[in-house]
């Protein structure tokens, strides 16, 4: 182990690892040291493609000098000043008419900004309370997010958050969460049923569950447009009409979490553009910079917005904010990497490269002996293992078959991320070309080899 090894074990407390098994060396450590576009090399001097894009936000790839530039020239020029009491920066005014005017879906008028997707979704969270208690709503406070959702893992947001892991032990507070069930067409249809049923049936699922539970207590509707973390899910098709036509019936409140999906991932500027969702609120955050600095956005749609206002005039300042609202170093790299977004057509690239690769993950791993499902909307896509995929029989969870395949492409120099115990996740960078595409299938065919053929 070298010293720089060590030393991370000693001091670093990394998120979502396994505390013991780290600081044992049971977990090898993985210490990056630079990266160029798709590629990143670690301190040893080994070199990768990234397949996941960090956690699929490094949308515009590693190393634009563009975007160090200007965050460099920010930084002189004005390093910081809070945004509180109608206080702004340049770069912060900028980024807020090109997300409205250019990127967010027609309807959206203002934004408020953090650090994480999670800090967004607390405020998305602290917005809808604090809306129907203006509207003098005192008991519409429930929020509905779906199994195997993300939606971070912050108080609210760690309970909102649809799986196990991040609930256990921590006392999340389930009081106001109702939880819906996760329109995963392979794994929830009944055998046999068409997508369209399956919608109707996910949608029968949704407005029983509002009626038991009662609308005038629900505020809220949380989902991301495509499901990420829980396992790469596409929704089934005619789902988001039917589900908005259902909120909108019920008078309850639609937060599209876009954190993934916005910014080109889909191969659409966002998820709502890709599946025609127009969400009163809308979380920003990874592609935002493609994570050259840390920025989230939470942006607010025209009504939502006049009531947020008329609470105002008679409550006074609304208590919410945080140090860091607006920074400039992350306005700054957000105006950066639009223009290379822009610039470069990076959102048809998605479309088009990610159209490509899950044509040619189909048509290696189609067949395979353990593959259940090849699915993927733009940029973002999954492969399914099965223990029987005739029989959809699953492999047994502990065996965590994913977790092989993802350490077998890590040692052939690819990155992919480990979804669940079966599933692995692709989220190439935007900039990806199609050899680079090829040369990714070709890799996962050895780490398949490698990992699966025993
Ligand atoms: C990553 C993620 C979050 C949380 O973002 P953090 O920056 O990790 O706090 C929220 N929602 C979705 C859909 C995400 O993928």
């Amino acid at each position: 182990m070298t010293l720089l090894e060590q030393l991370d074990r000693q001091h670093f407390f990394h998120p979502g690892t396994h505390a013991y098994d780290h600081a044992t060396g049971t977990l090898p450590g993985f210490i990056i040291g630079e990266g160029r576009g798709i590629h990143l090399t670690d301190v040893a001097g080994r070199e990768y493609i990234d397949g996941f894009s960090g956690l699929y936000c490094v949308n515009v790839g590693y190393g634009r000098d563009e975007i160090a530039e200007r965050m460099a020239a920010q930084c002189k020029r004005l390093s910081y000043y809070h945004t509180y009491v109608g206080s702004a920066n340049e770069p912060v005014i900028e980024l807020s008419r090109r997300l409205i005017e250019d990127w967010a879906p027609p309807g959206m008028v203002k934004v408020f900004y953090g650090m994480s997707g999670s800090d967004a979704n607390e405020t998305q969270i602290k917005l809808v309370w604090y809306y129907n208690n203006i509207l003098g709503r005192k008991n519409k406070k429930k929020i509905i997010a779906r199994d195997r959702a993300y939606h971070g893992s912050g108080i609210v947001t760690g309970a909102l958050t649809g799986l196990p892991a991040y609930h256990a032990n921590f006392d999340s507070p389930f009081d106001r969460v109702v939880r819906a069930m996760c329109p995963d067409y392979y794994r929830n249809a009944v055998p046999g049923s068409s997508e369209a049923d399956f919608t109707a049936h996910c949608v029968a699922e949704l407005e029983s569950l509002i009626e038991r539970e009662g609308a005038d207590t629900i505020a809220a509707f949380i989902a991301e447009p495509m499901n990420g973390t829980g396992g790469i899910v596409p929704p089934p098709e005619g789902y988001w009409p039917a589900v908005q036509a259902l909120l909108r019936r019920h008078d309850i409140l639609l937060i599209a979490d876009e954190v993934v999906c916005g910014f080109g991932r889909l191969g659409a500027r966002t998820g709502c553009e890709r599946f025609g969702i127009a969400p009163d609120l809308l979380t920003f955050a990874k592609g935002l910079t493609s994570a050259y600095a840390p920025l989230s956005a939470v942006v607010v749609g025209e009504a939502f917005w006049d009531v947020l206002m008329s609470g105002s005039r008679e409550h006074g300042v609304m208590g919410h904010g945080w140090t860091y609202s607006g920074h400039p170093l992350g306005a700054i790299a957000g105006l950066a990497n639009l223009d290379i977004m822009e610039r470069e057509r990076l959102v048809d690239n998605a479309d088009d490269v990610g159209g490509y690769l899950l044509e040619r993950l189909r048509a290696a791993f189609g067949a395979h002996r353990l593959v259940g499902d090849i699915r993927g909307v733009g940029m973002l896509m999954a492969i399914q293992l099965m223990q029987d995929p005739a029989t959809r029989t699953p492999f047994p969870p502990e065996r965590r078959i994913n977790a092989g395949v993802v350490a077998a492409a890590r040692e052939h120099g690819l990155l992919i991320r480990a979804l669940g115990a079966d599933i692995v996740g692709f989220a190439p960078p935007l900039i990806t070309t199609r050899e680079q595409a090829d040369d990714i299938v070709a890799r996962v065919q050895a780490a398949f080899d490698d990992a699966l053929s025993g």
